[in-house]
């Protein structure tokens, strides 16, 4: 075992060692001499997800330039390369993407692998920006996806199944400014009554709950982009704005997160809550993440809030997010407008196993689909068929571009992949 673990210190992986190669003829080479191989990305996730018995290729050190197509309003990547460090880039030369996840540290493949997201009634998860991808499978073909391509939208979110996506293009935009405002101590029935207006109010909107105060939402963030029209406050809003910079996290400094106050700033300093330089969120943490179709917001809230007693030991914060459906098979927004549901835990393992279950129990009246990268409990592999119209398109493609199984691992098996 190479002693490596992911970013929260919960998984420890099984490899042998992480090889980064910095061409594709050297990580074609690996992939052909491995009986077991894994992309290995930033390591956000909580899940087994990335692991492998084999060897773990990083492919952050993959020489591939980013190269923008102005006319086409694209962006060529490499896919170890992180948000943070492409957003700079795009600012840089007068570009934007329209979303970013809550830290920009991620990479692109393992982001949009795993179906990642931000928040926005009108704005779809992260993997809705790729047109096109190259993806080295483990017969050693690099196998080209381009915009139009049938089975692209199987190829975006693969759950590092399909192989080494190496490349990736996405849309952009021309860059936009966007103002963060953050709202404190709002009552929780005025926040269920007025759930879609809080959440269309601004570009991206986000509520977060820690329920130790089963009276008040304790903070909700805002952030709008300065060049659309400015949607009303809603009431529940008002007369709340937080008097300084605010964590996330009660009693952590704010030195770590995005500007506030309502100062207008480039997308890339106010679309995520965490700034690169800093660690995010809290370091000392599990998460999980549940996304549920966007009617069923207010009453999953109150689910959430009916087991707040139970939830509260292992809790660190709730956050309630929206996002746009898209069209990609194993996107957890695939085909509903959703709202997501997630959970800063503590980093006590069993106490989250413990409460995880009655958790979801609780949401699944309203169809919950689990955030692939954020612990969630094993289900029938029966249920994912049902989650995921496109369940057995995926296996399909997955059985022809990995028709030895090398990218297979334990989580894959669990899901019957
Ligand atoms: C503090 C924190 C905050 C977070 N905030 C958010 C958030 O706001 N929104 C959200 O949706 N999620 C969030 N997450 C979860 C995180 O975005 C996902 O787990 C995401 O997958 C992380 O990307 P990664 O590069 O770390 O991928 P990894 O965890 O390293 O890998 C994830 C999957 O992607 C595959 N993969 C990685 N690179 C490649 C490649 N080149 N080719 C093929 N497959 C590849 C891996 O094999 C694996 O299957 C957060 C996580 C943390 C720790």
């Amino acid at each position: 075992m190479s002693d490596e673990v992911n970013w929260a210190g919960n998984v420890h992986y099984a490899s042998t060692r992480i090889a980064r190669p910095t061409t594709i003829d050297e990580a074609r080479e690996l992939v052909a001499g491995a009986d077991a191989v894994k992309a290995l990305g930033s390591r956000h996730s909580f899940t087994g997800i990335a692991d492998t018995s084999g060897i773990h290729i990083s492919l952050a050190d993959l020489d591939v330039p980013i190269r923008i197509d102005a006319a086409r309003q694209r962006v060529r990547v490499g896919g170890g390369v992180r948000y943070g460090e492409l957003a700079q880039y795009l600012e840089q030369h007068g570009w934007a993407l329209a979303n970013l996840a809550s830290l920009p540290h991620i990479s692109v493949a393992g982001a949009i692998s795993t179906g990642t997201h931000g928040s926005g009634v009108g704005v779809p998860s992260l993997a809705a920006a790729v047109t096109g991808l190259e993806l080295l499978t483990s017969a050693g073909d690099l196998v080209v996806f381009s915009d139009g391509d049938p089975d692209l939208p199987g190829a975006v979110v693969g759950l590092g199944a399909l192989g080494l996506v190496t490349t990736v293009e996405l849309a952009i935009e021309p860059t936009f400014e966007v103002a963060q405002t953050v709202y404190e101590q709002i009552p929780f029935d005025a926040v269920t009554t007025g759930f879609d207006e809080i959440m269309g109010s601004a570009y991206s909107a986000s509520l977060f709950t820690t329920l130790r105060d089963d009276a008040v939402v304790d903070q909700v963030w805002r952030k709008a982009r300065t060049d659309a029209a400015q949607t009303p406050l809603p009431a529940a809003l008002i007369d709340r704005e937080a008097a300084g910079p605010r964590h996330p996290l009660p009693e952590v400094s704010a030195a770590a997160c995005t500007v506030q106050g309502g100062t207008p700033g480039p997308w890339l300093d106010r679309l995520p809550h965490f700034r690169l330089e800093f660690t995010p969120s809290n370091g000392d943490e599990l998460q999980s993440e549940f996304l549920v179709p966007h009617e069923h917001g207010p009453a999953t809230l109150a689910a959430v809030r009916e087991l707040a007693e139970q939830l509260r030991p292992v809790l660190q914060v709730c956050e309630v997010r929206r996002i746009a459906a898209d069209g990609l098979w194993l996107s957890p927004s695939y085909d509903r407008d959703s709202v997501a549901f997630h959970f800063t835990w503590t980093s006590d393992g069993d106490g989250v196993a413990r409460v995880l279950p009655d958790l979801e129990a609780a949401l699944a009246p309203f169809s919950p689909r689990p955030h692939w990268g954020k612990v969630f409990t094993p289900r029938p592999v029966e249920a994912w068929a049902e989650l995921y119209p496109q369940w057995r398109r995926f296996r399909e493609l997955r059985n022809r571009l990995d028709a030895r199984g090398a990218f297979r691992n334990d989580f894959l098996r669990g899901l019957g992949l």
